[in-house]
């Protein structure tokens, strides 16, 4: 698969210092959690014998938890629709075959449209975020839209009504809308996070999940500036 430069007009810190860290899941979490971005109940099974103890109802996601490993889907590392304890269970052998396995994060099925929501600080602008048509059609259709920090309720509805993905997310053909109001509340709180803790130098939620019910990430790479 190939890295997808979407903020080709930002500036970013060069880590010639190594002094940028990825956070582990754990930590991403935490800071999710503490910003009030929503991410799909999730679970981290760092032994074989840690799966009976999951608390999450069937189907469940299994990802490869690894600190080799940055795009999962390129190692067969995501699994969706996981029925059972035994299917969970042939998954892990499987996968505790990749690099640098450290266990499985378990997570509740999500469902509906796949968008990016990337925060990324710039030299010269600041925090900066970043809504995009997410999952396999992001590269394909390139369609996003940017701005920079501070974001009020009227620029995540612009930055969303720029989307040419708009009437789709509005429930054209289909019928079925958005949380237009949950999803706003992603974005602005992923801004307001970038904002509030200048050592955040990127917050890549991709895919968020958005239905007519929910918003909420899947999947984060958050990069410190330690
Ligand atoms: P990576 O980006 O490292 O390859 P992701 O966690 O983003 O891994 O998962 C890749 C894809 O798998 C997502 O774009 C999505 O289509 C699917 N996926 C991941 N997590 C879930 C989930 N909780 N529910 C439904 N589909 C998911
Ligand atoms: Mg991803």
């Amino acid at each position: 698969m190939k890295k997808i430069k979407m903020h080709t007009n930002i500036k970013t810190h060069k880590n010639t210092a190594n002094a940028f860290q990825t956070l582990n899941v754990q930590d991403s979490q935490e800071l999710m959690e503490k910003n009030r971005i929503p991410f799909a109940r999730s679970q981290w099974a760092k032994n074989e014998k840690e799966l009976e103890k999951v608390k999450i109802t069937f189907p469940w996601v299994m990802k490869v938890v690894s600190n080799k490993i940055v795009h999962k889907t390129e190692f067969n590392g995501v699994r969706v629709g996981i029925n059972s304890l035994k299917n969970a269970r042939e998954v892990w052998k499987e996968m505790k075959k990749l690099p640098g396995f450290n266990g499985v994060l378990v997570q509740e099925q999500a469902g509906g449209f796949e968008l990016i929501i990337g925060g990324k600080r710039d030299l010269q602008f600041g925090p900066t975020v970043l809504v995009g048509l997410g999952g396999i059609y992001t590269e394909i259709f390139r369609d996003f839209s940017l701005r920079i920090c501070p974001i009020a309720e009227k620029d995540a509805d612009g930055m969303l009504k720029e989307l040419r993905a708009f009437p789709v997310l509005a429930g054209a053909r289909t019928g079925k809308k958005v949380n237009f109001n949950k999803l706003k509340t992603l974005i602005l709180n992923a801004g307001k996070a970038m904002e509030k803790n200048s050592k955040i130098l990127e917050l890549d939620l991709n895919p968020v999940f958005v239905n007519a019910k929910q918003a909420v990430a899947v999947d984060a790479r958050i990069v410190m500036n330690k």
